[in-house]
């Protein structure tokens, strides 16, 4: 059987989910051309707050005058390029991609030089069985040890905001998410995960949620993000 699917491989080979042109020969769904372009954000060209380009400022204009609710944002690359179209696959059902995925959260945490974290926090969904963030955010849990802790749930009906035109996620209402009343964060330090980074205004809100159970620190890192 095994042979039988090298040989179809072979003749009809799979295509790049990238670049849609070259035949991919291994698990990823990538080419080594594509594979090639991984490059993780620095993040000295980036907000030390928001992680936006800040064009050679520590923080960038929109911080200076309103500063987050949460200490940093950071994400491992920008949502463009083979990266983030691993991340579309992962998202549109390459479970076996999860690996690969949080591997990259992980070095770049690395490269953050931020506080060892107390909890992962997941940014809730509206169908916990189906979180793609949840299940990065357990298998980050797993390799890195830190516990996680689904502190937030998410008010319902939540239109997600993926399917939201950017004005409209800006517009996310301050009660969106709410902290769960029997958990207790004082002094804790929490990284809050999510996969992508569009607006700030999720974290912005799970962060101001999160404030209420008096964490000391909240820090955020996405797989992916828009400048
Ligand atoms: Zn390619
Ligand atoms: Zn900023």
């Amino acid at each position: 059987m095994r042979f039988v699917n090298d040989l179809l491989q072979f003749v009809f080979p799979t295509l790049c989910s990238h670049c849609q042109e070259n035949p991919i020969f291994s698990r990823l769904p990538l080419c080594d051309k594509c594979k090639s372009q991984f490059t993780l954000i620095d993040k000295r060209s980036r907000c030390l707050y928001c992680f936006c380009l800040s064009e050679g400022e520590l923080i960038c204009n929109r911080c200076h005058h309103e500063p987050p609710a949460f200490r940093a944002a950071a994400s491992v690359f920008d949502a463009e390029g083979p990266p983030f179209s691993l991340l579309k696959s992962f998202k549109s059902g390459r479970q076996d991609l999860m690996k690969e995925i949080v591997s990259f959260y992980i070095v770049q945490l690395s490269r953050l030089n931020w506080p060892s974290f107390d909890f992962l926090i997941p940014v809730p969904a509206p169908f916990t069985f189906t979180s793609p963030v949840l299940r990065i955010t357990k298998m980050l849990s797993k390799m890195t040890n830190v516990p996680y802790l689904q502190a937030l749930k998410v008010q319902k009906p939540h239109f997600k905001q993926s399917f939201l035109p950017i004005q409209e996620r800006e517009k996310l209402s301050s009660n969106t998410f709410t902290l769960k009343l029997n958990k207790c964060l004082t002094d804790k330090t929490l990284l809050l995960i999510d996969d992508l980074m569009v607006t700030r205004k999720t974290l912005q809100r799970c962060s101001e949620a999160l404030s209420l159970g008096c964490p000391s620190h909240v820090y955020a890192l996405t797989f992916c993000c828009y400048e």
